[in-house]
C-alpha cells in the first residue's frame, strides 16, 4: 500500500533534516516543496525580477524550466538545466522563496506539481500547507514546532559547519519574518491540519525527533491508536 506522509512547520522546525532521515530509513521518496518555491524565488532574483511585485513575477512563471529528480532521501533540482540545489539555500533565496510563496499563480503551478509526485508512490513531502493543502489525505500528519531562539541557534550551527560567516541576530530577525509571511498570507498560510500530530522539537535532538515521528507513523500504519496531540 502506498502511503503519504505530510510533514509541515516553521522555516528551521527540523522539517527536511527529519524528512530526509525517515525517508532512508523507511523506503520513502522525500519531497522538499520549499526548494521549488525557493527555485522559483532564485530564477527571480537571476532574472532581476522583483519578487515582492506579483504582477512581474506571474509574468514569467511560465519560462521557469524546473526540474525535479527525486531518490529516496534526496532531491536534486535544475532550474533551466543547472544544478541549483545548493544555490537555492541562500537566506536571499529564502526570502524571495517567501514572498513568491503568497502568489497564487505560483501556488497552483508548484502544488500540481507535487501532487504529481506523490501519485503512485509513497512519500515523506515538507513544506507549510502539504497536510491542509496539498496532501489533505495523507495517512500521517506531522506539525513541527521549535522557539525561534533555538531555530536560529541550529542555523548558525549549519552555517559554522559549514564554515560560512554568520550573525544570529540577523538570521533570527530573518527566521521571525519568514514566519509572519507565511503565517498571515491569504493562500495556504502556515497553519497546523485539525488531524496533524504536533511535535515540539526545541528541547529534543535530532535522534529523538526521528523517533518519536516514526513511532507516530509506524502507528498509523498499523492503524494503531491515535497520536494526535501527543508530545
Ligand atoms: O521550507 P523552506 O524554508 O525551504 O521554504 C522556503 C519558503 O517557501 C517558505 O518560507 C515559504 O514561504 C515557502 N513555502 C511555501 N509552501 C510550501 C513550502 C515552502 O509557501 N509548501
Amino acid at each position: 500500500m502506498n502511503y503519504a506522509v505530510a510533514v509541515d512547520g516553521p522555516a528551521g522546525s527540523g522539517k527536511s533534516t527529519i524528512a530526509k532521515l525517515i525517508a532512508k530509513d523507511m523506503g520513502l521518496v522525500y519531497i522538499d516543496t520549499g526548494a521549488m518555491y525557493r527555485t522559483v524565488g532564485l530564477y527571480c532574483i537571476k532574472n532581476g525580477i522583483n519578487t515582492k511585485n506579483s504582477e512581474d513575477v506571474k509574468k514569467v512563471i511560465k519560462n521557469i524550466d524546473m526540474q525535479i529528480k527525486l531518490s529516496e532521501g534526496n532531491q536534486k533540482i535544475f532550474l533551466s538545466g543547472e544544478d541549483v540545489t545548493d544555490e537555492i539555500r541562500s537566506a536571499k533565496a529564502g526570502l524571495a522563496a517567501s514572498d513568491v510563496g503568497a502568489i497564487g499563480e505560483v501556488r497552483k503551478k508548484l502544488v500540481r506539481m507535487q501532487q504529481k509526485m506523490a501519485e503512485g508512490t509513497s512519500v515523506i513531502m515538507d513544506g507549510r500547507d502539504i497536510g491542509t493543502n496539498v496532501l489533505p489525505n495523507a495517512l500521517v500528519k506531522i506539525f513541527l514546532v521549535a522557539s525561534v531562539e533555538v531555530r536560529a541557534e541550529r542555523r548558525c550551527g549549519e552555517l559554522e559547519k559549514l564554515g560560512k560567516p554568520f550573525d544570529f541576530d540577523t538570521i533570527k530577525k530573518q527566521l521571525a519574518e519568514r514566519d509572519k509571511n507565511d503565517s498571515t498570507r491569504k493562500l495556504n498560510p502556515l497553519r497546523k491540519a485539525g488531524d496533524a500530530v504536533e511535535v515540539d522539537t526545541t528541547f529534543l535532538n535530532i535522534d529523538e525527533v526521528k523517533e518519536k515521528v516514526e513511532k507516530i507513523i509506524k502507528a498509523k500504519i498499523r492503524g494503531g491508536k491515535d497520536e494526535n496531540n501527543s508530545r
